[in-house]
């Protein structure tokens, strides 16, 4: 007993001496991801007092669109690839787009996200680009607008950026190439370099740029979560969405559950990276993911925002639709989105209405440039 109290101890005192650390290798980032404990609570408190002097308390909201459930990919990880024919696949209409973000305008979120399945051919292109002139126009100019609809050509994104798309999403979901090519298909569609680039490409064009990763798949270890902060770092990235791995049956990542970790661990996982990245990263925008709620309904996004998320995505999408946008089991669906909005946030939280809740990481890199 005697023992385990002082392998406790010292791993507090190990943390402690990390914590102190301006700059994080590789070996401090897989130590704080395996803090346990109390020496867990340590890398909790830091990461809430360095949000709370960087970024602050407030809580900048984005409606969530989720478009369209039809997608050209068929990641082996997601219940919407296109081998999948147990989905009811659908796209909003223009008008129910259009409804959706004047919910988000008449409730004051400042900002929406617009999701969907991975299409790039023209006719979608050109719906996604009268999307956004409609919204705009519909909300007065008052909404920035974050696109997360994955892979598109240069010109593509040059185009929605100049009519005023400002930040744009795209998970790397993994930044190792050689793990990559585990939960992908191996075609030039599902190209890792092509993705790569395409985040280049989106820092290039001016978006405030975010990225982020799946936590818990199976074959990937703490040393890759490490390695995925590190990226995040040297891609000088903005804005990042990451959660747990949920597996869902329709899909070929699911005859690997039994080396997965439990749906517990995984989450507390969640929560470390957010703590490490907030740390490594202050003036980021982390968000309290979906992924995290599926886990935990109650307290999923509260500790996510306690531990360093300043950023929550309510779903706006039309409740008919919100069951078939099936990225993973158990994805939570609340029919009324207030509901998931205001229901047990952690008390020192501001709820930003009406800001846009732009990244500082992102106005800092632009004023370095
Ligand atoms: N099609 C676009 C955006 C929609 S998918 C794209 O892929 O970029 C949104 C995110 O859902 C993906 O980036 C992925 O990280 C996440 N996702 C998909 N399947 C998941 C699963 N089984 N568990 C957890 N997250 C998943
Ligand atoms: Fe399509 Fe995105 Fe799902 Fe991949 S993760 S199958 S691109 S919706």
């Amino acid at each position: 007993m005697r023992e385990v109290e002082a392998d406790a101890m010292d791993n507090v005192q190990m943390i402690d001496e990390i914590l102190q650390k301006v700059h994080f290798d590789k070996s401090d980032i897989v130590t704080l991801l395996k803090a346990e404990g109390e020496a867990k609570e340590r890398l909790f408190q830091k990461a809430s007092e360095i949000k709370r002097n960087t970024v602050g308390n407030n809580l900048y909201l984005r409606g969530l669109i989720e478009y369209s459930n039809i997608c050209k990919k068929n990641c082996y990880y997601c219940g919407l690839r296109s081998e999948n024919q147990q989905i009811k696949r659908y796209q909003l209409t223009e008008n129910e787009v259009i409804e959706s973000a004047k919910i988000a305008y008449e409730h004051d979120f400042g900002s929406l996200v617009i999701q969907s399945g991975e299409r790039s051919d023209k006719t979608f292109v050109d719906n996604i680009t009268r999307l956004i002139r409609q919204i705009h126009k519909a909300t007065n100019n008052k909404l920035r607008i974050t696109l997360s609809v994955g892979e598109q050509t240069k010109e593509t994104l040059k185009k929605w950026y100049d009519i005023g798309v400002t930040r744009y999403l795209l998970r790397i979901e993994v930044s190792n190439p050689e793990l990559y090519k585990k939960y992908h298909p191996a075609d030039s569609v599902h190209d890792y370099e092509k993705r790569l680039e395409t985040l280049y490409t989106l820092q290039r064009l001016g978006y405030q740029t975010g990225t982020g990763v799946m936590i818990g798949l199976p074959f990937q270890t703490v040393e890759d979560l490490a390695d995925d902060l590190l990226f995040f770092r040297d891609m000088n990235i903005d804005m990042f969405g990451m959660g747990p791995y949920l597996a869902h049956e329709q899909t070929p990542l699911f005859k690997y559950q039994q080396y997965l970790q439990s749906k517990e661990v995984r989450l507390e996982v969640s929560f470390k990276m957010i703590a490490v990245l907030r740390i490594l990263m202050p003036h980021v925008n982390i968000a309290a993911t979906t992924a995290m709620e599926a886990i935990d309904p109650i307290y999923g996004k509260s500790r996510a925002i306690r531990v360093g998320s300043n950023v929550i995505m309510p779903n706006l999408t039309p409740n008919q639709y919100k069951k078939d946008y099936f990225l993973y089991d158990n994805k939570p669906i609340h029919e009324d989105f207030t509901q998931s909005l205001l229901k047990t946030l952690p008390s020192e939280c501001e709820v930003a209405f009406g800001q846009w809740g732009d990244s500082m990481h992102y106005s800092l890199r632009r004023s370095n440039d």
